[in-house]
């Protein structure tokens, strides 16, 4: 009996720690969506995927010129 209490909170621990472990990722992931507005079109965008001149951010390279 008591093997199998050791084995459910063995498996809860496991899963707790695997549930925190998780949680920087989501917090990098967040950052990297964080939005920037296209100083031509004011389209909002993320960061990643915009193109920086300066201060000035744009969504590509079409509207940088
Ligand atoms: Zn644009």
């Amino acid at each position: 009996m008591y093997q199998i209490l050791i084995l459910i909170t063995v498996i809860a621990l496991v899963y707790l720690i695997a549930r925190l472990a998780r949680k920087p990722k989501v917090n990098i992931s967040e950052k990297s969506t964080e939005m920037v507005k296209c100083k031509n079109c004011d389209l909002n965008l993320p960061k990643s995927e915009a193109i920086q001149s300066g201060e000035n951010w744009f969504c590509s390279e079409a509207h940088k010129d």
